[in-house]
């Protein structure tokens, strides 16, 4: 159950201003060596696929030997896996069943599920990564429902990936289609193209390094053969970027986002484990889906407007596709029966052809879907995002707009209450802006040390108030009393006794997280000890504490409202 990253490739940093700084994507050297190995065409051009009896099997990691380190690390660059390891690996390779027990104990009658389509985009894939993923839906799907492959290939510029790929295709046991995009498109597009040649009557997305486990299509078929107007997400396991183990992945996740619209795993609201008490077999809801993996009925799919065609290459595709599906009567849900193994890397590989590179490309794809879907907390969106904010001028929704009215969507705050209750966005009914000490004059400030799932956790710390917008000191106060901030956090207080300091931790609803703010004397009190909130004490230096109520100025807090929408 470990989690090896909560998001997809962001480099997250302080700057020299103290800000937390998180950059959607990056091309850097984020290797943990420094030097940038030289990568020659030929390198580049060679399949180096050369599989080892048994290596990799179950899903066990591969080592490389010491003695060719050199080698490997020059490899590594070209993909951001070891591709070396990868490519000592059987395109066949068992893996170990993920499912629990609960799991393995159902059976499916195929007869009566719709089959589908695989679709899989590729941009410069590796040979051994792409082709494991296609054998792995080969071996682990009924053949009954499984269609067709579609492989779409973006424009790659791998010599292997042209005649020799379309060669070893045509001999598997499986209809393998493959078209191919004569200049670049970005996956949105490639996967429009890969959609619109599919036959069968639902469409299964996987990216191009996944591996498929033992009945993994089944149980999502399932849920759409029930309503066609799910969208079925498998659980997503981790295959490791440096030695290709198959990791078994948390559950009790659910997918969401950050107050920068990036995608981020959260512990499952506390009434959806309670539902899922007497049966974990049972799927869930999931505000947003990851993205690269899930089934959708395909006349639904073009009935709800496909994917919105003018985002380009790379991200906000999932948060959109996602509102839309439940804000226009649809659901996006997680198949815990069913797993599919997904390579994780650091880093993205590849070139983003257009001018201002990744950081135009991702806000402009989210400024999209915010202007399309978001109503009043698009304006939340932009005030705290100025990267995106630049990008609004340019950007023409009208048509998306039109489909929304078309479908007759509900609104971003039916999304918010019904969908996604524990979300820590401001709303009219509670306070939102910086909370400020009398005795002090300093504000709340969201502590910058990261916990397993990469929220901020730690002791609460005072900083100077910054005037400028400033998420790390942006606070709501919810009508339930949960203080919380970005990255679904709330201020928590473990020992609940007086002299103890007080710490932000994952939200998880309860009472221990409640306070309740006193307007007449300004305190913040916990409501289950009843103590008040206090600066740091001789005995618990590092942080803010709770203390017996005493009415003295270091109890005061100042709630200083900051508007963040428009009327
Ligand atoms: N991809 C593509 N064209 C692009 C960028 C990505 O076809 O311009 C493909 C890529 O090969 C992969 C999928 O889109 O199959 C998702 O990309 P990636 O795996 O890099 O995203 P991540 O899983 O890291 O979010
Ligand atoms: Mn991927």
């Amino acid at each position: 159950m470990t989690m090896i990253r909560n998001d997809k490739h962001q480099k997250e940093y302080i700057d020299k201003r103290g800000i937390h700084v998180v950059v959607g994507h990056y091309l850097g050297n984020d290797l943990p060596w420094e030097t940038t190995p030289n990568i020659t065409n030929e390198i580049l051009n060679t399949n180096g696929y050369s599989p080892i009896p048994k290596a990799g099997d179950n899903g066990q990691p591969v080592f490389i030997s010491p003695h060719e380190n050199a080698k490997m690390k020059t490899l590594f660059h070209i993909n951001r896996f070891n591709l070396l390891a990868s490519d000592r690996i059987s395109v066949n390779r068992t893996i170990q069943d993920a499912r629990k027990q609960s799991c393995r104990e159902k059976s499916y009658v195929t007869s009566n599920l719709p089959d589908t389509s695989v679709i899989i985009v590729f941009h410069n894939e590796a040979w051994s990564t792409l082709l494991r993923t296609v054998h792995s839906v080969i071996n682990r799907s009924p053949r009954q429902l499984l269609r067709e492959i579609i492989l779409v290939d973006d424009a790659s510029e791998r010599a292997f990936l042209k005649n020799p790929l379309d060669d070893y295709v045509s001999k598997l046991p499986v209809y393998v289609k493959v078209i191919r995009a004569t200049n670049r498109t970005g996956l949105i597009r490639a996967r429009l193209m890969g959609a619109k040649v599919a036959r069968g009557q639902t469409l299964t997305f996987l990216d191009s390094h996944c591996e498929c486990n033992y009945y993994w299509l089944e149980p999502l078929l399932t849920r759409i053969a029930e309503d066609r107007k799910r969208v079925a997400c498998p659980v997503i396991d981790i295959i490791h970027d440096e030695n290709f183990a198959y990791v078994r992945s948390f559950e009790f996740h659910w997918g969401a986002f950050n107050w920068e619209l990036h995608f981020r795993w959260y512990p499952l609201g506390e009434k959806e484990i309670h539902r899922r008490q007497k049966d974990g077999t049972l799927p869930f809801r999931t505000p947003v889906m990851a993205g690269g993996l899930f089934s959708i009925d395909r006349s639904y799919f073009e009935e709800i407007g496909t994917y919105d065609e003018m985002m380009d290459i790379w991200g906000g595709e999932n948060i959109e596709l996602s509102f839309r599906v439940w804000q226009c009567g649809g659901s996006v849900e997680i198949v815990p029966c069913s797993h599919v193994g997904h390579l994780f890397r650091r880093s993205s590989p590849y070139s983003f052809p257009r001018p201002g590179g990744v950081g135009s490309v991702l806000y402009t794809n989210l400024a999209r879907a915010a202007e399309v879907w978001m109503d009043d907390w698009k304006e939340f969106f932009f005030l705290l995002n100025p990267g995106a904010k630049k990008m609004r001028k340019g950007i023409d929704v009208m048509e998306r707009k039109a489909l929304r009215e078309r479908l007759g969507c509900k609104s971003f705050k039916w999304y918010l209450d019904t969908v996604w209750p524990e979300h820590f966005l401001p709303t009219d009914g509670r306070f939102f802006g910086k909370i400020r000490n009398k005795k002090n004059g300093k504000c709340f400030q969201r502590p910058n040390t990261k916990g397993t799932a990469r929220q901020p956790v730690g002791k609460v710390q005072l900083g100077d108030c910054v005037f400028e917008t400033y998420p790390q000191q942006y606070f709501v106060l919810t009508k339930e009393g949960f203080l919380m901030t970005d990255e679904s956090i709330c201020l928590d207080s473990p020992e609940a006794t007086a002299d103890t300091n007080v710490v932000m931790l994952a939200c998880n609803e309860y009472k221990r997280q409640k306070w309740k703010y006193n307007p007449t004397d300004r305190t913040l009190v916990h409501v289950k000890s009843k103590l008040c909130l206090d600066l740091p004490s001789s005995h618990s230096p590092d942080g803010l504490t709770l203390q017996h109520c005493n009415k003295l100025a270091t109890q005061e807090w100042l709630f200083e409202t900051v508007t963040w929408k428009t009327s």
